[in-house]
């Protein structure tokens, strides 16, 4: 099947460039390793999302299902559960995934940079009850969950964990958090203890999580605390094996892109958290939009001129 566009990855730069490329009349294919929605819904989407204009006071989930049905309802297809593998240079381009090939005039990547979650290499890692990402908060009511991290997706899990119901803990290998400044105030007037400058050392338990030991990196004083589950939250590997492989100019972990969005390869765009240093959601929509009008001016080219 030939398309005009194939953009890889159904986040908010994704759909984003989605809808515009379906108000441009463009042959548009989505293809989503995952459930469309991105970390709305892989990473919190059980929180409130504050920073989408006109949709405050929804969760992640909700504003996922939002932006999800206004594409659908443009006619746009999106292929979910389907992994992009390679991207074959040429005219047109073969778009290769774990499920078939095809063939486009353009792509744009909005494949994001949260890879896979990084491990801490622990002993007591392969336990049950050691998590890396917070799905639903709930399931944690009267627990008591050791969360490790110090950016804005332990400071947020925390945070969720402790409004269900959860005992929480936040431990950080340093003395001052990564996170937002509404969040560090929402953090201090909570009920989550803060550990600073303390690391896990192992996880212990028969089959299941029951204890972590923890150290104060100065001291190095030892404690044991007992509990029910385990959050790692330290961040991600990127995964931007497929970019590279095909020849695309990196800037550490983003895509080098030009002032309209295109990377090092002509006709091929990127959007959103791999190409912005603000990672939010704003921007995601913002350089997804531009990537797809962007691909429309070079399918269309030399008539657009
Ligand atoms: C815990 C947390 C809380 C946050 N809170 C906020 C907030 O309150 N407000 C805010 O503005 N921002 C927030 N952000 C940031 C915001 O979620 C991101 O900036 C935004 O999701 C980036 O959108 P994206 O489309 O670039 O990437 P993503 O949302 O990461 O989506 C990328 C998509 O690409 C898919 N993909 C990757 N590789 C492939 C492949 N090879 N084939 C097919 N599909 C692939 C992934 O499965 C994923 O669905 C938060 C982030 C986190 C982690």
């Amino acid at each position: 099947m030939k398309y005009d566009l194939i953009i890889i990855g159904a986040g908010p730069a994704g759909l984003s460039a989605a809808l515009d490329a379906a108000y441009l009349k463009l042959k548009t294919l989505v293809i989503e390793a995952h459930g469309a929605g991105g970390a709305l819904v892989q990473s919190y989407p059980w929180k409130r999302v504050d920073s989408y204009l006109g949709l405050k006071g929804m969760t992640g989930k909700e504003v996922a299902e939002r932006i999800i049905g206004h594409v659908r309802s443009e006619g746009v297809r999106i292929n979910d559960m389907e992994e992009v593998e390679q991207v074959h240079i040429g005219k047109p381009f073969v778009v290769e995934t774990s499920k078939g090939k095809y063939e486009c005039s353009a792509v744009i990547f909005a494949t994001g940079i949260r890879g896979l979650p990084r491990r801490l290499g622990i002993p007591g890692e392969d336990l049950k009850g050691v998590e890396y990402s917070l799905q639903d908060p709930k399931k944690f009511r009267g627990k008591a969950v050791a969360v490790f991290g110090g950016g804005d997706s332990a400071v947020d899990s925390a945070l969720g964990l402790e409004s269900a119901g959860a005992k929480v803990w936040l431990a950080h290998r340093r003395n001052d958090l990564r996170a937002l400044d509404e969040s560090k105030e929402k953090l201090k007037k909570s009920g989550v203890k803060i550990l600073w400058n303390t690391e896990l050392e192992k996880i212990t338990g028969k089959g299941k999580v029951e204890k972590v030991v923890v150290f104060e990196n100065s001291s190095m004083k030892k404690t044991e605390l007992k509990v029910d589950s385990v959050l790692i939250s330290i961040g991600s590997s990127p995964s931007k094996v497929c970019l590279e492989r095909i020849g695309i100019k990196m800037d550490g972990v983003c895509a080098s892109v030009d002032e309209n969005g295109m990377t090092s390869v002509p006709g091929i765009f990127a959007a959103g958290d791999i190409v912005s240093s603000l990672k939010r959601i704003p921007q995601a929509l913002a350089t997804g939009e531009k990537a797809a009008y962007s691909a429309y001016k070079y399918i269309k080219d030399p008539y657009w001129k």
